[in-house]
């Protein structure tokens, strides 16, 4: 199970197509606008498109599909508005707000309801009396992630928390790099951390502002501190007020105070639309500097994926880098960080701040490659053949005279393939299914010239720029092996073998 960049989707033929200005003609979930999604069957140019939910890929979650050319009758139509009403949740979240108030300004036995996952106002404890309940302490109400349960979907939306020891260097890094306020995406651990160092009253104050698609989080904050926001789509809950608020919030930068984005998304795959939603996060930035920074550029950003995206998210945002410190996680007892026996964690950051400025920790291992420009962790041993630090996953790789390169310590050279790969692997064989476009055996359906002949025929004539490159993949096909989000669902159960 050696990923580079493809994805499971493309194993099964389905891609996710990114339209200008889609959301206007995407039909709409609870989710907001849903993405379009093309099903390619093997050896017909174009697959069918249809429209699927963005923020649940598992059905049970949100069952929301419609065929792309699909006439959609008016009474399933008013269905979908009243399922849309009926699913409503309780609060707004100004009213959210004035809840908080009255609840924290309870004197004692304030309560939380474990299975309703809410704050009781005193008037409500009857109602939940049979319900699971517990006392939350004044450290509790100020690190919500520590009362509310993790979301555990298993097949992407599970909720893995920051441990401490990530949370800490990630806030600790920025605030040393000059960082005033952090848009905190899908980073509820790092939003909370901010407010507390600011109770300290230790260091400089922090602003932060958290976008996030769990509802959960509005009972907590107010309505400059959070907005009900789904990253794959770059929908505000909130509407037109919502997304004010993040655009006060990215202004407010250009008066000096620098500004950066934090996101730490789902790992179930769908770089492009997140990569798409970033890239819209960092244009409205650009049009809010002041007009002597005007020279373009994007806003800073630290994207926390695994490491097998690398591929993927370099091609649709190739200002950034991967770093090599490992991200944990508290709830995720597989990702622990090092050499404990455990397995260590996939999980990195991938950032367009400069790599030499972020200073990783030597005490967990990590040093200076002087050659490289760049902290790495200490199996990661430099090449002077490849003139790179070139371990991805944490092992000490070798290089491969044959291979000319250097590759994981667990791939032995093979004549046959004439390349490297695990010991056991279907020898001979790679690309058997051949490509899904053309037939081809030498390459797969992304790298084939045929297909992308289609695309830039269809951008042409579309005459539009994209922000996000179109997807094929210009690797060459001998590199590919298997699919990254294939892995990355195993996430939820089990770490990459290889
Ligand atoms: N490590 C982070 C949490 C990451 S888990 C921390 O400790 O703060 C992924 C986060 O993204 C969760 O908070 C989850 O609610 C959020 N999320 C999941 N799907 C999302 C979506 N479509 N849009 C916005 N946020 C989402
Ligand atoms: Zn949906
Ligand atoms: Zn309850
Ligand atoms: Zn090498
Ligand atoms: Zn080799």
């Amino acid at each position: 199970m050696d990923g580079d960049g493809a994805n499971e989707d493309e194993g099964l033929g389905i891609d996710v197509i990114l339209q200008q200005d889609g959301d206007k003609k995407a039909p709409s979930c609870l989710h907001g606008p849903a993405l379009l999604f093309e099903k390619v069957c093997r050896g017909e140019e174009k697959g069918r498109r249809f429209y699927a939910c963005s923020a649940c890929r598992d059905r049970k979650d949100c069952n929301f599909f419609q065929w792309e050319d699909e006439k959609v009758s008016e009474a399933r139509l008013q269905a979908r508005e009243m399922e849309k009403q009926s699913k409503r949740p309780p609060f707004t979240h100004k009213e959210y707000c004035s809840r908080l108030k009255r609840f924290a300004s309870q004197p004692a036995e304030r309560m939380f309801c474990q299975d309703c996952q809410v704050l009781l106002l005193p008037s409500e404890r009857d109602a939940h009396a049979s319900h699971q309940s517990v006392e939350v302490s004044a450290a509790q109400l100020s690190r919500p992630s520590t009362l509310l349960r993790p979301l555990e979907n298993k097949k992407s939306n599970a909720q893995y928390l920051f441990t401490d020891r990530s949370a800490n260097f990630l806030l600790a890094t920025l605030a040393g790099l000059g960082y005033r306020r952090v848009l905190c995406v899908g980073t509820p651990r790092l939003h909370e951390l901010i407010k507390l160092r600011n109770q300290e009253k230790k260091d400089e104050p922090m602003k932060s502002l958290l976008l996030d698609i769990d509802l959960r989080y509005a009972q907590f904050y107010g309505e400059d501190e959070f907005c009900h926001y789904n990253m794959f789509n770059h929908h505000f809950f909130g509407g037109e007020a919502c997304s004010q608020v993040l655009q006060a919030f990215l202004g407010e930068s250009g008066m000096g105070e620098k500004v950066v984005m934090v996101a730490d998304p789902p790992f179930g795959g769908l770089v492009n639309p997140l990569a798409h939603s970033f890239s819209l996060i960092s244009q409205a930035w650009r049009k809010l500097q002041s007009p002597d920074n005007d020279g373009g550029g994007d806003m800073p950003m630290v994207w926390v994926f695994p490491y097998f995206f690398e591929a993927r998210i370099l091609q649709c945002l190739p200002s950034l880098t991967m770093l090599d410190y490992q991200v944990d996680y508290d709830n995720h007892p597989l990702y622990k960080h090092g050499k404990t026996g455990r397995k260590q964690s996939p999980v990195r950051m991938f950032t367009n701040l400069s790599p030499r400025a972020v200073v990783l920790p030597a005490k967990e291992g990590y040093r200076l490659c002087a050659i490289c420009e760049r902290y790495v962790w200490s199996l990661n041993k430099h090449c002077a053949k490849c003139n790179v630090c070139p371990s991805k996953d944490g092992r000490e790789w070798r290089h491969c005279e044959k291979c000319e390169k250097c590759v994981k310590p667990s791939w032995k050279h093979c004549q046959k393939c004439g390349h490297c790969a695990l010991p056991g692997h279907p020898c001979g064989q790679e690309n058997k299914e051949g490509c899904f476009v053309c037939g081809s055996l030498k390459h797969r359906r992304n790298a084939c010239k045929q297909r992308l002949a289609q695309r830039v025929n269809k951008a042409n004539a579309r005459g539009g720029k994209k922000l996000v490159p179109p997807r094929p993949a210009f690797k060459p096909a001998g590199k590919r092996k298997s699919g990254a989000s294939r892995r990355a669902k195993k996430l939820a159960r089990a770490a990459p073998t290889s």
